[in-house]
């Protein structure tokens, strides 16, 4: 595992990344947050996080999760890993947004939870917008189908659409596509059914560039943080 000064020379290199593609596509670092990747990561990875100023991490294993959350207190949580939805019940005032909605039966669990809990969920919609067999998510055509079932419900809020790009280092024109897919929808999506949609999370270590020209407003970084597992 890396010190904390690797640390946080790696998160001043992100930083400034973020800055350079910000200035390139003429937006404003503000815009774009950074929601740091702790998988496979020790707890003290995550106490790094909290001293560098973070008040969220994303994870993508509810039970990694929620044994971190036993060891640091004062953090927000994001599941960014595919939720089954089995395990519904599992995530309900344990994570602070769920990122990776992709299906009505999930949805339906996630309702009955909170109302069981009487809690809201804030929540993203994965969408597959690289259309990449490999992936989970809802597929670009049935999106609104999805937004309109979750706009329907009483507890869940719905604040934008999540993507992962498909693996494609060697052509970052790829994640580009995809990138520029998702932010059409939810463009298109927003006027139609007239809510705001304001999040949309896309872009990891490899193409957070790509997602930043394309109105991604939270990249989710792990390895040029953290270093490769
Ligand atoms: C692991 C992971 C990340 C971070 O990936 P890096 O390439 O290490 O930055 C981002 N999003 C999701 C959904 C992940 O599973």
């Amino acid at each position: 595992m890396l010190t904390e000064l690797e640390f946080k020379k790696n998160l001043e290199f992100v930083q400034e990344q973020i800055r350079k593609a910000c200035d390139q596509a003429g937006r404003k670092p503000t815009e774009v947050h950074l929601l740091p990747v702790t998988k496979n990561w020790p707890s003290e990875i995550i106490t790094y996080c909290k001293n560098a100023g973070f008040d969220t991490v994303g994870e993508n294993r509810v039970q990694e999760a929620v044994a971190k959350q036993e060891a640091v207190t004062g953090m927000n949580w994001e599941l960014i890993g595919h939720l089954q939805s089995n395990k519904a019940k599992n995530v309900v005032g344990k994570f602070s947004r769920i990122q990776t909605v992709d299906s009505e039966k999930l949805i339906r669990k996630l309702e009955d939870s909170c109302n069981r809990n009487e809690m809201e969920m804030k929540i993203l919609l994965q969408v597959n917008a690289g259309e990449d067999p490999a992936k989970f998510g809802c597929s670009l055509e049935g999106t609104a189908r999805l937004l309109a079932f979750a706009l329907s419900q009483k507890q869940i809020r719905v604040e934008g659409l999540m993507t992962i790009a498909p693996y494609a280092p060697e052509d970052l024109d790829v994640a580009r596509s995809a990138f520029a897919k998702l932010r059409n929808l939810r463009d298109r999506l927003s006027d139609e059914f007239n809510v705001e949609l304001s999040e949309l999370s896309m872009g990891m270590t490899l193409d957070l560039e790509q997602a930043i020209e394309a109105g991604s407003t939270m990249i989710r970084v792990g390895s040029a943080l953290f270093g490769k597992q």
